[in-house]
C-alpha cells in the first residue's frame, strides 16, 4: 500500500542519504580500539516484543539503547521501568514518530519535548541523553531543537533491515558483514503509530530470535557489547 511504501522508502532513504549525517554521531569508535558495539532498539516499547528482548538481553547481560516512542512510553510505563532497572538507556523517538523534514518548527519542539516530558515522568530515574530522528531523517531544525532539549543526536553505522522481515538469518549475516569497532546497530522492538494503524506486520519475531543468536556471534568475534560512552 502507498504508506507503507512511503515509510519504507523513507527508511531506505534515511540510510544512503549522506545529507546531515555527518552531524548526527553514527558510531562510537574507541581511542584505544576497544571492539565495543553498541545495540539500539527503535519505536517501542511494545509488549509484545520489547519484554522478550529484554529477556534474552538479560540472560546475555548485553546492555542497549531503547529509542522510544512517546505514545508508546506513555501506554506502557512499566516497560519503561523495566528497561531502566535492567540497566539498559532509553533515548527520544519524538512523541508520535512524524518525519520531522515535513513538520512545522513548532511541532518538531512539540515531538521532541512531548517523548522527554513523557518519558521522565513514567521514570524520573531515567537519564535520558540521546535521541533518534524518526526514520533517520535529520534537518537543521531537528539538530537545533535537540540541542535545547539537552539530547544528543545518535544515528546508526549498522542496519540489517530487521522491520522488513528478511528472514533470521538475513538480519544476523548481515550485522556480522558490517559491522566493526564501535558502531552502531539499529534493530527494532516495535512499530511507528502509523503502521500499526495500516494494520501492517509489524512483527518483531525475527529480531528477536536474530538477537539471541547475534549476541554470541558478536562475542566469538571478539565485539563486546556496550552501553553507550559518558562523554561525546
Ligand atoms: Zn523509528
Amino acid at each position: 500500500m502507498a504508506g507503507r511504501d512511503h515509510d519504507r522508502s523513507e527508511r531506505a532513504r534515511a540510510v544512503t542519504c549522506p545529507g546531515r549525517l555527518s552531524e548526527a554521531r553514527s558510531e562510537h569508535v574507541s581511542a584505544t580500539g576497544d571492539r565495543n558495539v553498541y545495540l539500539t532498539f527503535d519505536d517501542g516499547p511494545d509488549p509484545r516484543w520489547t519484554a522478550s528482548i529484554l529477556d534474552v538481553l538479560a540472560e546475555h547481560e548485553a546492555p542497549a539503547t531503547f529509542f522510544v516512542i512517546g505514545t508508546c512510553a506513555a501506554a506502557h510505563p512499566k516497560l519503561i521501568q523495566r528497561i531502566i532497572a535492567e540497566g539498559h538507556e532509553v533515548g527520544n523517538h519524538t512523541m508520535t514518530h512524524p518525519d520531522l523534514s515535513r513538520c512545522e518548527p513548532a511541532e518538531v519542539q512539540h515531538e521532541i519535548q512531548s517523548a522527554s516530558d513523557v518519558i521522565r515522568t513514567v521514570c524520573p530515574e531515567a537519564s535520558l541523553r540521546h535521541i533518534r530522528a524518526p526514520y533517520g531523517i535529520w534537518t537543521d531544525q531537528v539538530f537545533t531543537m535537540s540541542t535545547r532539549a539537552g539530547l544528543v543526536p545518535l544515528h546508526w553505522s549498522v542496519d540489517p533491515r530487521d522491520w522488513s522481515r528478511p528472514g533470521v538469518p538475513a538480519i544476523v549475516d548481515a550485522v556480522l558483514a558490517s559491522v566493526r569497532p564501535g558502531a552502531v546497530v539499529l534493530l527494532h522492538d516495535g512499530c511507528p503509530p502509523v503502521e500499526r494503524e495500516q494494520a501492517i506486520d509489524c512483527g518483531r519475531d525475527q529480531t528477536l530470535e536474530a538477537l539471541s543468536r547475534l549476541i554470541p556471534a558478536l562475542g566469538e568475534q571478539g565485539f563486546a557489547i556496550c552501553s553507550l560512552p559518558q562523554s561525546h
